[in-house]
């Protein structure tokens, strides 16, 4: 923990979810000072990511203001920016945002930048069927969703063949994927059963797709069988063993184990298969010579440190350790053992014992009022597990008009049969791709901050010139005694 640097130890924490939020916060009493760097500005709480996206809660009651949950500690700053380099030798972080590049020192430097999805090399599959990761994911499935009712309703009342638009393929049976499905059918069968005129909602075809043999692999084989059954009885079709060989606008191609394989029909596809963790991974083990698994995770030390640099702490889902699960209780209690660790090495006392993970259990919805929940050897299945469902997620939405505004739109979807944020725009849904088509993406959209100033130059020179000119012109004028003649006379 060596450093030229003279001031207060510093600390830049990389991501603002659960590991970057809950490292910052237990650094609060710490003598440091922070920055956390983050590619967006809000904290997001992506359990609840399939409620923005089936019209149940808004993206403010999930994602609330990063700087606003910090505000009242003093030694942290928030800065905007996606990490593009952590260079280990020099102990600098590299971020940008719309060009505008940003150089951060650090003395300890913890990284949270979590995973992506995966498409298990397909990327191109991401264009029509999106993933759910980022509020922008969960607005644009809102769009599609919400959008495809509204195009069967106008199809149908042109007599034309709805049935593409009204199949919803869910690719991943993991809790997102049982959670989404779920959702997908109460909205058609429940929410929107009054709603139309040419079509009924109720036929909507809602399939959960994964080529595993079960649902929610690890619940074991009884919660699996179980959610099976639950996710049946609500109208959802459990296709099993399957694997997406491909898919564009309209379908979705599928090879069974036994030789079989079918096309689908369905203009909305929800990815829900794989995850990725961030590239920053693979930075972090070219420079240090950890190794990555298949999914991008880097190889820790048992104290959560990168192997030869114990000043870098890596949590979350980035990280191979122990077989450690991608969920947010790894990311928050190894970012608050990572922060105990920056604390004690500044204030001189000896080292924590290795990491320890202490499992508090994985519960997934179903549907309203029925969830299932394994907690050690526990299994709770139906309203019990819901309950603990609804209990626990609102003790961990942050912030107290957050769980208010929940509690009351949960009652509205779940008591009730309305849906509180069913708003979409074109925006929402089109947005993405039209972003892609640009070759540096948003930043093409705006001028890069020396772009500007030599923008700025250009144009100053220019009307100098334009303003030189004209003087000129006008000392002429008056020196010939032109000034004052008709054209007609000119001519
Ligand atoms: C749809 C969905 C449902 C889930 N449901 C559950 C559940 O029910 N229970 C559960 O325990 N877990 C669940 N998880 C998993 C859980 O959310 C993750 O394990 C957890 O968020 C991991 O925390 P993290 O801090 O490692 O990463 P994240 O929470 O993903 O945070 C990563 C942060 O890093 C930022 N970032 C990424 N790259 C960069 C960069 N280059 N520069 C700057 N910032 C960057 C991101 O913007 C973000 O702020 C779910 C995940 C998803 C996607």
């Amino acid at each position: 923990m060596t450093s030229s640097h003279q001031g207060r130890h510093r600390v830049v924490v990389i991501g603002s979810g659960f590991g970057g939020l809950f490292g910052a916060k237990a650094l609060k009493r710490a003598d440091v000072d922070i920055t956390l760097i983050a590619r967006t500005s809000h904290h997001l709480f992506q359990p609840l990511l399939y409620q923005v996206a089936t019209g149940i809660l808004s993206q403010g009651e999930i994602a609330p203001s990063t700087r606003e949950i910090l505000a009242g500690q003093d030694n942290v700053k928030v800065l905007l920016g996606e990490v593009t380099e952590i260079d280990l030798e020099a102990r600098t972080v590299t971020s940008d945002v719309l060009g505008r590049r940003l150089v951060t020192p650090y003395d300890s430097l913890l990284v949270a930048a979590g995973a992506a999805q995966s498409y298990f090399g397909n990327d191109h599959f991401a264009e029509d069927a999106p993933g759910m990761k980022s509020i922008d994911d969960a607005l644009e499935l809102r769009g599609r969703i919400f959008g495809a009712f509204e195009m069967a309703e106008l199809a149908a009342s042109q007599g034309e063949d709805v049935d593409h638009l009204l199949t919803f393929v869910v690719v991943g049976a993991g809790p997102t994927g049982v959670e989404m499905a779920g959702q997908i059918a109460e909205l058609s069968h429940r929410t929107l059963k009054r709603d139309f005129r040419a079509i009924n909602s109720r036929q909507a075809r809602v399939i959960l797709l994964d080529a595993a043999p079960q649902v929610l692999p690890p619940f074991g084989k009884k919660l699996g069988e179980r959610t099976r059954r639950d996710l049946e009885k609500l109208g959802v079709e459990v296709i099993l063993g399957g694997m997406v060989t491909d898919l564009d606008e309209r379908g979705i191609d599928v090879a069974y184990k036994d030789g079989r394989s079918e096309r689908i029909p369905a203009a909305t596809k929800i990815w829900a298969a794989g995850v990725q963790a961030s590239s920053l991974g693979q930075q972090l083990a070219a420079q240090s010579g950890a190794p990555l698994d298949r999914a991008g995770r880097i190889s820790v030390n048992p104290d959560l440190t990168l192997p030869g640099h114990p000043e870098v702490f890596v949590v979350g889902d980035m990280i191979a350790l122990d077989n450690l699960p991608g969920v947010a209780q790894v990311a928050i209690q190894g970012a608050k053992y990572a922060a105990k660790s920056i604390r004690r090495r500044v204030e001189g006392k000896p080292p924590q014992p290795p990491f320890k993970y202490f499992d508090k259990g994985s519960m997934a919805t179903i549907s309203r009022f029925k969830a299932v929940a394994l907690i050690g050897r526990v299994r709770l299945t139906g309203f019990v597990a819901w309950l603990a469902w609804l209990g626990l997620h609102l003790i961990y939405i942050t912030g107290f008009k957050s769980q208010v505004t929940a509690l009351m739109h949960w009652s509205v979807s779940f008591v009730g049969r309305g849906r509180s944020e069913r708003t979409t725009t074109e925006q929402q849904i089109y947005a993405r791709a039209a972003l892609q088509r640009l070759r540096g993406g948003a930043a093409d959209l705006v001028s890069t901050p020396g772009a500007y100033d030599r923008a700025q130059e250009i144009l100053e020179v220019t009307r100098r010139a334009e303003l030189e000119a004209r003087a000129l012109e006008e000392a002429r004028l008056t020196d010939s005694g032109e000034r004052g003649q008709s054209l007609e006379q000119k001519v």
